[in-house]
C-alpha cells in the first residue's frame, strides 16, 4: 500500500524539487461533477498522481474537483490520460500556465473539502448540475452585441477595478459568498433577460450561474474559461476584443494587461494607473493602486504615517504592529462608486479559491 501523505519534511521536499533536472509544467483545472466519495476518491487521486510525480494543490468534495499542480514536462500527455479516464472529467480542458517555472509547488496536497469553492448557500435544493450554458468567446461576443444583454463580473471588487468586460455590472463585495444573493437582489427585474456571468478562470462564475438558475432566472450563460482563456482565443482568432485593461491575478505579478487602456486610477493621487501593491509598511500592508510618482513620494507606502512608520527603528515598528490584525486590508471604493452605499470598508483580499 503507498503512502498517502507526505512524511518527508518541506526543507527536504523543496531541496528534491530544486535538484530536479526535468522541467515543470504548471496547469490548473476544475470541473464541477458529482463525487459520491470524496475521501474514496482523493485516495486514489493521490496515489495515482504521486506515482506521475505531481505536485500541488487540489480539493475535492461533493461537488467537484479543484486543481494547481505542477507535472514534469514528459509525463504531461500520460497525465491528461489518467485524468479525462476518470469518470466525469471527460475531455477535460487542462488550463497551461505561460510564463511559470513551474517551481510554485514541491510536495502534493489533496484536501476533501465542503465545497470546492465557498459559497454560503444553505438551500439544500441547490444543484450544481443544473448550471448555466457555456459561452466561448464568439458566442459572448455576439451575444454581447445585443444591448439588452447583462454581463457580471463575479470577482472581487480589485479585480474589476483595473480590468473589466465593456459594461460589466460590478456586484460590490468582497466576498463571493456575499456577491452570490447580491446578484440576485441587482437584478431582481431582469428574470428574463440574457445573463452572461464571467470571472477569472470560470470557477465562480459557473456556480453563480447555477445559483441565478436556482433563484428563478431564465436565460443564464456563463463565460467557459474565464477572462485567461477568452483573451487567449480573441488573440488567437483575431476577434474582436471585449476586455478593457489588466486581469488581476493571483500571483507576485498581481495582473496580466489584456488591453493598453488603464481603466482605474491612482488612490492617492487620482491620476490614470492600474498598478496593485502592497503597503511597504509591514503592519499595514494594505493592497492599493499607486502610480509611479506617488510610489516613489511615499515611498511605496499608502499613507504618510505608513510612511514614517518605515523609517522608525525595526524594535519600534515591531511595537507598532503588536495588537494589530495582521490580515491583509484591501482598499475598498467600490463601495463609494455605487450610490447609496455605505463608506469605504476594509476587507482581506483573499484568493477565492483558498
Ligand atoms: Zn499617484
Ligand atoms: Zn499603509
Amino acid at each position: 500500500m503507498p503512502a498517502l501523505h507526505n512524511r518527508i519534511s518541506q526543507k527536504e521536499l523543496k531541496e528534491r524539487l530544486y535538484q530536479e533536472t526535468e522541467s515543470r509544467t504548471t496547469i490548473s483545472f476544475y470541473r464541477y461533477f458529482s463525487i459520491s466519495d470524496p475521501g474514496q476518491f482523493r485516495d486514489e487521486l493521490y496515489t495515482a498522481l504521486a506515482e506521475r510525480k505531481v505536485f500541488g494543490r487540489i480539493y475535492v468534495a461533493r461537488e467537484g474537483i479543484n486543481a494547481q499542480i505542477s507535472v514534469p514536462a514528459s509525463r504531461l500527455d500520460d497525465l491528461r490520460n489518467y485524468l479525462q479516464s476518470i469518470p466525469g472529467l471527460e475531455k477535460l480542458r487542462l488550463n497551461i500556465a505561460v510564463d511559470d517555472d513551474g517551481k510554485s509547488f514541491w510536495v502534493l496536497k489533496i484536501k476533501v473539502r465542503d465545497k470546492i469553492v465557498a459559497d454560503g448557500i444553505e438551500d439544500t435544493a441547490f444543484d450544481m448540475a443544473r448550471k448555466g450554458q457555456y459561452v466561448n468567446a464568439e458566442e459572448f461576443n455576439r451575444l454581447t452585441n445585443d444591448p439588452a444583454t447583462i454581463v457580471v463580473d463575479m470577482r472581487n471588487h480589485y479585480e474589476y477595478e483595473v480590468g473589466h468586460f465593456e459594461n460589466a455590472l460590478e456586484v460590490p463585495s468582497d466576498t463571493f459568498r456575499e456577491q452570490l444573493p447580491m446578484s440576485a437582489e441587482m437584478l431582481e427585474d431582469k428574470k428574463g433577460h440574457n445573463i452572461i456571468m464571467y470571472c477569472t478562470g470560470g470557477i465562480r462564475c459557473e456556480k453563480a450561474s447555477a445559483y441565478l438558475l436556482h433563484k428563478g432566472f431564465r436565460n443564464v450563460y456563463h463565460l467557459e474559461g474565464g477572462i485567461i482563456h477568452y483573451a487567449n482565443t480573441v488573440k488567437e482568432k483575431g476577434l474582436p476584443n471585449k476586455f478593457k485593461g489588466k486581469n488581476f491575478v493571483f500571483d507576485d505579478r498581481m495582473g496580466e494587461r489584456i488591453t493598453g487602456e488603464v481603466i482605474a486610477r491612482c488612490h492617492q493621487c487620482g491620476r490614470p494607473a492600474d498598478t496593485h501593491t502592497n503597503c511597504r509598511n509591514e503592519g499595514c500592508h494594505t493592497l492599493f493602486i499607486q502610480c509611479e510618482d506617488c510610489a516613489t513620494r511615499y515611498e511605496g507606502c499608502c499613507s504618510p504615517a505608513c510612511q514614517e512608520t518605515i523609517h522608525l527603528p525595526a524594535d519600534e515598528q515591531a511595537i507598532l504592529r503588536k495588537g494589530i490584525d495582521k490580515g491583509r486590508q484591501v482598499f475598498n471604493k467600490s463601495r463609494s462608486r455605487l450610490p447609496g452605499r455605505p463608506a469605504p470598508l476594509a476587507g482581506r483580499p483573499i484568493d477565492p479559491l483558498d
